[in-house]
């Protein structure tokens, strides 16, 4: 059995050239995350996206939550695959990249489908807890030191059944290196402490990216 497969960007390619193919507002994200330099790495993997399609489909996810869009990639591969009445709500601080990402929606004519809203999360967080919102499942892919805040306030909007996953859970490998004392190592660890002791949910973390968490409200 293979202990280790390394996924570098030889075989994340070979793994989309035998996967469906992309969408081509997908391929224009891409190509301008490219152009960004060192932000190019917020956005998930290719992988990540055609594994986020596949089981918003097999679980008939309708209606999703997303903290942290950056321009767009991971809501807009979501965007794709939930059916003609969902809808996505974005959650992002940043102008910017929002804008960025609003015109990609629109060019898919995704942009009735998902919406963003500016400004901190947890401000956005509570207000929709206070609007009496529900969703099918909640992507946290924001700032890390309010990982466990954002979860937190997740599962209140969450509905039973309903699924939380959350990115870089694995840090490039970090969280498990002795040696990696830092502060948003340091945080991540004790987020997945934290959800490991949590009877709330059913959970696993997949090598997917820099790590998924997938959580099942009870
Ligand atoms: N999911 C995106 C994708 O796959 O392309 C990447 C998201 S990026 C890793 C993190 C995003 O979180 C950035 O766009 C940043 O502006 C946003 N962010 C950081 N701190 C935030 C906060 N306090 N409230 C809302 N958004 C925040
Ligand atoms: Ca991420």
């Amino acid at each position: 059995m293979i202990k280790v497969l390394k996924i570098d960007e030889k075989l994340e390619k070979y793994i989309s050239d035998h996967s469906y193919d992309l969408h081509p507002v997908q391929k224009e994200i891409i190509k301008h995350n490219d152009s960004l330099g060192v932000s190019k790495r917020m956005q998930i993997s290719v992988t990540q996206a055609y594994f986020f399609q596949l089981f918003i489909k097999t679980n008939k996810i309708k209606n999703i939550l997303e903290i942290g869009t950056f321009t767009g990639y991971s809501a807009l591969s979501m965007g794709l695959s939930i059916p003609d009445d969902g809808r996505i709500t974005c959650l992002d601080i940043n102008k910017e990249t929002s804008e960025t990402a609003r015109d990609f929606f629109k060019k898919a004519n995704l942009d009735k489908k998902i919406e963003i809203i500016l400004g901190p999360a947890m401000n956005s967080l509570k207000k929709l807890i206070n609007d009496k919102k529900i969703f099918d499942m909640i992507f946290i892919d924001a700032d890390k030191e309010n990982y466990r805040n954002y979860y937190n306030l997740s599962l209140e909007i969450v509905k039973n059944n309903g699924f939380i996953l959350v990115d870089n859970v694995l840090w490039k490998g970090d969280v498990a290196d002795p040696n990696k004392k830092d502060e948003l190592t340091n945080a991540i660890r004790e987020f997945n402490s934290f959800i490991k002791q949590d009877d709330r949910i059913e959970k696993t973390i997949l090598p997917l990216g820099d790590g998924v968490t997938i959580c099942r409200k009870i």
